[in-house]
């Protein structure tokens, strides 16, 4: 987003998937108290973004709504999936070519992992990185993290791209399926944090110059070993287990097998696990992604 452009339009999206009931109760909290969210210089819109998996209480139906949204995908008449059909009808809605298209997007989500508060950005997001400087100046919990050029890929588009900036909040550690008064509080605190920011940016009152930022940087995801049958031959480390953002030194615990080996970490050099033991992950075989940790200057 170009600096100094107002913001017309903002998103609040829950339920993107559908066993994450932080996001989509706040969602359904804002709809019945759309006040909490209205602010003068722009108009708070909310979307309820995978209403059936919520019903069923799972991530998805057929295919995972949160990689549905490459102009690829969008315009491909073939998909027909549910996810595909209600990607392509919120693209409809708040899409680049839609009557109201979005001018900043953040999408609720939240981890069985011990992530705390965790702001997700794009390195090219020079708004969000702000934003995301901002709120961690003011709040010491909130920690940045960035698939930086390696995700999104460009076949596998996030909900949040329909917008020319975005940011995703992963709240827990919480289960699937569950909601915590504590952590719902928390992210709600931060959703009006956000909102308070967008509104001082609009009017010019954007107070604190803040620029620089400890951001946790993908490298690579870790890989649970399998059988001949595919299936998990490990775990996390009793160690390991809940150390999100915690430095991972050369020869520290990691896994350890069903038959009582320990697997440790192999690089060279210190990294900082995120995504330890987080369930949504299992399918793909994940057992933690791992982080370098910088600090940048915007
Ligand atoms: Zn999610």
């Amino acid at each position: 987003m170009k600096s100094n452009s107002k913001l017309n339009r903002v998103l609040i999206v829950g339920g993107t998937h559908g066993n994450e009931f932080t996001g989509a109760y706040l969602i359904k909290k804002f709809q019945q108290f759309p006040e909490l969210i209205r602010r003068e210089s722009f108009k708070t819109l909310t979307l309820f973004a995978n209403p059936k998996a919520f019903t069923e209480v799972r991530r998805y139906i057929s295919r995972d709504l949160n990689h549905c949204f490459s102009r690829l995908d969008l315009q491909d008449t073939t998909l027909s999936c549910y996810e595909d059909l209600r990607a392509k009808e919120i693209d409809q809605m708040f899409g680049y070519n839609s009557e109201n298209p979005i001018d900043f997007i953040f999408d609720v989500h939240s981890t069985t992992t011990k992530m705390g508060l965790t702001l997700i950005v794009d390195n090219d997001d020079l708004f969000s990185l702000q934003l995301a400087a901002y709120l961690s100046y003011i709040n010491s919990e909130i920690k940045v993290y960035s698939f930086g050029d390696l995700y999104p890929s460009p076949n596998l588009l996030p909900l949040r791209a329909l917008a020319k900036s975005s940011i995703c909040i992963e709240v827990g550690a919480i289960a699937q399926g569950v909601l915590n008064a504590e952590i719902f509080l928390k992210t709600e605190a931060l959703v009006f944090a956000i909102l308070d920011y967008l509104e001082k940016y609009n009017i010019g009152e954007i107070q604190s110059k803040q620029n620089t930022l400890i951001l946790y940087k993908y490298i690579e995801a870790v890989y649970f070993p399998r059988n001949e049958h595919g299936e998990i031959q490990a775990m996390i480390h009793p160690q390991l287990e809940f150390k999100d953002y915690q430095a991972l030194y050369p020869n520290d615990p990691m896994l350890l097998t069903l038959d009582g080996q320990t697997i440790c970490y192999k690089g060279d050099s210190i990294v900082y696990p995120t995504f330890i033991n987080e369930a949504a992950y299992y399918e793909k075989g994940i057992a933690m992604c791992l982080t370098q940790k910088h600090q940048i200057t915007i």
